[in-house]
C-alpha cells in the first residue's frame, strides 16, 4: 500500500509528519509524491488560525474532489483536535479522521478502513476505537520508538509537545493540551538516527522549547543539558538550532551552552507578540523589561547571533501609541528576521471576547506598516554581509546555482542563500556574499 501525505502548518507538524512516515514505514506503507499513485491520502491539518482552518479545509476538498473510489483519504492534526468529527461533515469526502495526539492509531485506523462494511457507520472513534484507552492510543509514550527517516540535510527533532502557558490569543493549549517533554535519551537516539543518515542540521521545536524538562522531575533549566548532551553525544551533529523559545524562559545558563558549544547555531526565535507594555498584559506575556535584559544577555555572551521574532499587530484595545511602541521596538532591537500577523479572534480564547477589537482594514494596514518598517531594517541588516563570508548548508541545486542557508537562516521561515555554483546537496561551503535583497543574499 502507499500514502500521500500533506502537511500544512508550522514546523511542529511538519515533525509529527516524520512521526506519521516512520509509523506507516514500520507496517509497509510507503509514501509517494503524486496523490494519484496513493491509495491512502493523509492531510496533515493546521487548526491554529481562521486562515490555517481555510488551507487545511480547502486542501481537503481538493484532495476529497479528485478522490477515486479505492482510495482514502483521512484528516490528522491540529484540525481535528479542535473541530473532530465536524470536519467530516464540513467535507464529506473525508473518510474518517484522527487527532495530533493520537496518530499512532493510523495504522489501525488504515486497516479498519480497508477492512469495514461499506455499509456500516464512518466515525471511527466510536466504531474501532472505542474499547482503546487513551494512553494506548496516545503519541506520547510510543513515539520516542519510533525510528527516524531523514529527508535531507536538515531534520525537525520535537522535543516537547503542548503548553502551559496562558497567553490570551493563542488556542494551542486547548489543541495540545498540557506541556510534555520527550525523555532525554530518546531525543538523543533520535539525533543518532538522523545523522547517521547525513543529516547535518537539527532543528529543535516544541510549542516552548526553553520549557523543556519541567515535567520530567519537575527539571527546571532542563534544555541545557539536553542541548549540551546534544552536542557531546551526537558525533557527526554539525548545526544545532533552537526555535519557539519562550521570553521568560532563557535563563543564563542555557546562553552560556549556546555560546560554548560550536554545534549550535547563534540564532534563536523567540517570539515576542509585542512590545508594549500594557499590550503584553492584556496578552499575558512576560514584561518587555524581562525581555530586553534577555535580548542584551543573549547578545553579550553572542555578539553575531541572529534573532527572529514574531509579533501581533491588532490585538484587541491596540491603541496607535502602543502600535507606535512596536515599531519603535523594532528600530531599537534591529531584528534580523520578524514575522508580521494580525490579530484572529479565535473562538475560545480569552482575547476573543475582550472589548474594543480592532477593525480588520487597522490590522491589516498595521500590519503592512510594520512589515514594510521591518524591511529597510533587513535590507541593511543583509547589506552589512556583502563582502563577508559564510559557512552555508547546501540544500538544492540546478542551472548552475545552489540554494543554501548560512546560520542566520533557519529552514523555510528564514531567508536563503543562492550560490553561483552548482555544490554537493548536504555539504558545507564557504560564500563569499556578493548582493542582498530584503530576505535573502546572493553568493559566490
Ligand atoms: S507560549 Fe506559545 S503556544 Fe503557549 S500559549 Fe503562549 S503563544 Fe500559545
Amino acid at each position: 500500500m502507499q500514502y500521500h501525505l500533506l502537511t500544512l502548518g508550522c514546523a511542529k507538524n511538519v515533525a509529527d509528519s516524520d512521526g506519521i512516515g516512520a509509523i506507516l514505514d514500520q507496517v509497509g506503507i510507503t509514501p509517494v509524491d503524486k496523490a494519484g499513485d496513493a491509495e491512502i491520502l493523509i492531510v496533515n491539518t493546521c487548526g491554529f488560525l481562521q486562515a490555517s482552518r481555510q488551507e487545511s479545509l480547502d486542501a481537503l476538498r481538493n484532495l476529497g474532489d479528485k478522490k477515486r473510489p479505492d482510495q482514502l483519504l483521512i484528516a490528522v492534526g491540529c484540525l481535528i483536535s479542535r473541530y473532530g468529527a465536524g470536519v467530516q461533515r464540513e467535507v464529506p469526502a473525508v473518510d474518517a479522521v484522527i487527532d495530533a495526539g493520537r496518530w499512532l492509531a493510523l495504522p489501525r485506523l488504515i486497516h479498519y478502513l480497508k477492512s469495514r462494511d461499506e455499509t456500516g457507520p464512518r466515525d471511527w472513534l466510536t466504531e474501532a476505537y472505542q474499547d482503546l484507552p487513551l494512553e494506548q492510543l496516545s503519541a506520547r509514550s510510543i513515539v520516542e520508538q519510533l525510528p527516524r527517516a531523514a529527508r535531507g540535510p536538515s531534520a525537525y527533532l520535537k522535543i516537547a509537545d503542548g503548553c502551559d502557558r496562558l497567553c490570551t490569543f493563542c488556542i494551542i493549549p486547548a489543541i495540545k493540551g498540557s506541556h510534555h517533554s520527550k525523555p532525554a535519551d530518546a531525543i538523543i537516539d533520535e539525533a543518532r538516527q538522523l545523522v547517521s543518515q547525513d543529516v547535518k542540521e537539527i532543528v529543535l521545536v516544541a510549542q516552548d522549547t526553553t520549557a523543556y524538562g519541567w515535567d520530567l522531575q519537575k527539571q527546571h533549566d532542563a534544555l541545557a543539558p539536553l542541548i549540551e548532551r546534544l552536542c557531546t553525544e551526537v558525533d557527526g551533529l554539525r548545526w544545532v538550532r533552537l526555535m519557539y523559545a519562550y521570553p521568560g524562559h532563557v535563563t543564563p545558563r542555557l546562553i552560556e551552552t549556546m555560546a560554548h558549544f560550536p554545534q549550535v547555531v547563534h540564532y534563536i526565535d523567540v517570539p515576542l507578540q509585542h512590545a508594549h507594555p500594557e499590550t503584553l498584559m492584556r496578552m499575558k506575556r512576560p514584561n518587555v523589561d524581562i525581555t530586553r535584559k534577555m535580548l542584551d544577555s543573549l547578545r553579550a555572551a553572542m555578539p553575531d547571533i541572529a534573532i527572529r521574532t514574531t509579533f501581533i499587530v491588532g490585538f484587541p484595545g491596540e491603541t496607535n501609541e502602543e502600535f507606535q511602541a512596536l515599531l519603535d521596538f523594532l528600530d531599537e532591537q534591529q531584528f534580523d528576521r520578524v514575522g508580521i500577523f494580525e490579530f484572529s479572534q479565535e473562538e475560545g480564547t480569552p482575547a476573543a471576547t475582550l472589548p474594543d477589537q480592532v477593525a480588520a482594514k487597522t490590522k491589516k494596514y498595521r500590519r503592512d506598516q510594520a512589515m514594510a518598517h521591518q524591511q529597510k531594517i533587513s535590507l541593511a541588516k543583509n547589506k552589512s554581509w556583502v563582502g563577508k563570508e559564510l559557512d552555508v548548508l547546501v540544500e538544492g541545486v540546478g542551472d548552475g546555482v545552489s540554494i543554501a542557508r548560512s546560520y542566520r537562516d533557519a529552514p523555510e521561515v528564514d531567508g536563503i542563500i543562492l550560490v553561483n555554483k552548482e555544490l554537493p546537496i548536504g555539504e558545507f561551503a564557504r560564500v563569499k556574499i556578493t548582493s542582498a535583497s530584503e530576505y535573502d543574499l546572493m553568493g559566490k
